[in-house]
């Protein structure tokens, strides 16, 4: 029987799985609930609201009578940072309590879902709420006998419709900008991982948003989440989440009201390094860590590791030293750095692609196996194939999960055209002490985000999207601003 601290606590939470509907808990009209289970040891954590089109009907209206009567849009921007300043205090003083929520939801390390997600989420809430009593509007350069304004006015109802594998951090993505810009919010949270995104709407409430601002409707994705996508009365959508349904979403905006339809989608990214890299041993903690943490569940994690055949083997001999550190453990122990798979069905895809590896032909260097059944969760060893080439299966498609595969290169310019012929185009790296390669290898490179000589880097103040069918929005930093925001042109007649 596990015994860390952790555990105790977690016995001692009460949690709701109703949703959250003009200020208020409430259950689901038909009065339907769906099993909330953790991954860590599979237990049953909640029974969660199982919302449809009519608890999607009811949150809508909601938003759009707050909307409409200017409850939080008619605010000064100075008062809408006062509250959101506030959640993000609130997040700070419940922070335990929401990391334990986000761990036991999804399998994220304990450690990781207080000292990143809890940080990063209250963060950026807290920078839009920083950030929207400092921006300005426009004047145009007219003629003497007008003046033409240009301003920045909310969007209205907002729907986001966000992932499992960072709920609370991919929910402040959406919270942020939307409510900072005076919208009023619906937000969807993955079935998978629904109940930090629940607790972050009591907590607003509690820092003083008006009731019908923001307001969350758990459920699945082809019922709540259909129904937003399909909805007369949304007038924006951001989505993060798979391409295949970002591709539903924006055929839903087609279909209905023509809502603007903000996608943020999966990613292949690839990493490239060179024999000139100016540290090997960088290189290969950067290239392990990024892949391992979150369980690989990242949509920019660097699946596709192009080594430059020089050096291949000093790198494999380095990784494979480093990869024991990632051997999954408890997510309620401190010291565990990597965590539970989210379910059973990315539980099986993902050990389905290391088997299509291996009969594919790529060498298997490292792991491939479940691990920890013991614990009644879900867990797969850090996983490592060597000899992948460019059509294998394991190098084309998104994983999302602990597997990295490895392909080798003697040609920087077909390694880089590899690394491009991909549907994706998410994030990806290049080492090298040349600066000139670097800056041309950058530049060629299709994808939202480079790094070069790192792969961590990570701030609000940068945006974050991906080229092709990673998406076509950008979360983070000013720029998310134009999702949330109508530009409206004023002509005033000067006599
Ligand atoms: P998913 O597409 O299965 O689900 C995402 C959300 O969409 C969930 O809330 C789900 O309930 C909902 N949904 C599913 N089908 C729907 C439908 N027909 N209509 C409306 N809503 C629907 O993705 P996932 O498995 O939750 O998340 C993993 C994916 O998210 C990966 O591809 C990952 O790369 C991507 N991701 C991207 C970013 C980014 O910023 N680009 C960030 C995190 C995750």
């Amino acid at each position: 029987m596990p015994t860390t601290p952790w555990y105790e606590r977690a016995a001692e939470l009460r949690i709701d799985g109703r949703a959250f509907i003009e200020g208020e808990r409430i259950a689901a009209r038909a009065g339907t609930y769906f099993d909330c289970r953790s991954p860590v040891d599979g237990r049953t954590l909640a029974q969660v609201a199982r919302c449809d089109g009519l608890d999607v009907d009811a949150a809508v209206a909601s938003a759009r009578a707050a909307f409409d009567d200017r409850r939080w849009a008619g605010k000064a921007p100075a008062e809408r940072k006062k509250i959101l300043v506030r959640l993000a205090d609130l997040m700070l003083d419940h922070r335990d309590e929401l990391a334990l929520l986000e761990t036991l939801d999804m399998g994220k390390p304990i450690r990781y879902s207080r000292s990143v997600d809890v940080p990063l989420a209250q963060n950026c809430i807290r920078w839009y709420g920083e950030a929207i009593d400092k921006l300005y509007d426009q004047v145009a350069p007219t003629a003497e006998n007008s003046l033409a304004l240009i301003t920045r006015e909310p969007v209205g109802v907002v729907a986001a419709i966000i992932p499992w594998n960072y709920p609370m951090l991919m929910a402040a993505w959406k919270i942020g900008p939307t409510l900072a810009a005076g919208n009023s919010l619906v937000l969807k949270p993955s079935e998978k991982a629904p109940l930090t995104a629940l607790r972050l709407a009591e907590l607003a409430l509690e820092a003083g948003l008006p009731p019908g601002v923001f307001n969350v409707v758990p459920g699945f994705g082809d019922e709540a989440g259909r129904a937003l996508g399909l909805h007369m009365d949304v007038d924006c959508i951001a989505f993060t989440g798979s391409t295949r349904t970002g591709k539903e979403i924006v055929q839903m905006a087609g279909q209905s009201n023509l809502k603007r339809a903000w996608t943020e989608l999966g990613g292949k990214s690839a990493n490239i390094v060179c024999a000139d890299c100016p540290d090997l041993d960088a290189a290969v903690a950067a290239a392990i860590g990024s892949i391992y943490f979150n369980q690989g569940e990242s949509c920019n994690a660097p699946s596709r590791l192009f080594v430059e055949t020089s050096i291949k083997d000093a790198f494999l001999d380095k990784a494979l030293g480093m990869i024991s550190d990632f051997a999954p453990g408890d997510p309620l122990d401190e010291a565990t750095v990597m965590g539970a798979i989210v379910d059973p069905i990315q539980m099986k895809t993902v050990l389905g692609y290391i088997e299509a590896g291996k009969e594919e032909g790529a060498r298997l260097l490292a792991g491939g196996r479940a691990a920890r059944a013991e614990s009644g969760g879900l867990y797969i060893e850090p996983t490592l194939f060597d000899g992948v080439n460019a059509s294998m299966r394991i190098a084309r498609e998104e994983i999302f999960g602990p597997v990295l595969s490895v392909l080798s290169f003697t040609d920087l310019d077909d390694a880089v055209r590899k690394a491009n012929a991909t549907p994706y185009g998410l994030a990806a790296g290049i080492w090298t002490a040349d600066i000139n390669k670097a800056i041309r290898t950058s530049r060629a490179l299709r994808a939202g985000t480079v790094h070069v000589n790192q792969y961590d880097n990570d701030d609000i103040t940068v945006p974050f999207g991906g080229y092709k069918q990673s998406g076509n929005g950008r979360d983070k930093s000013l720029h998310a601003f134009d999702k949330y925001t109508e530009l409206k042109t004023t002509w005033i007649g000067v006599s």
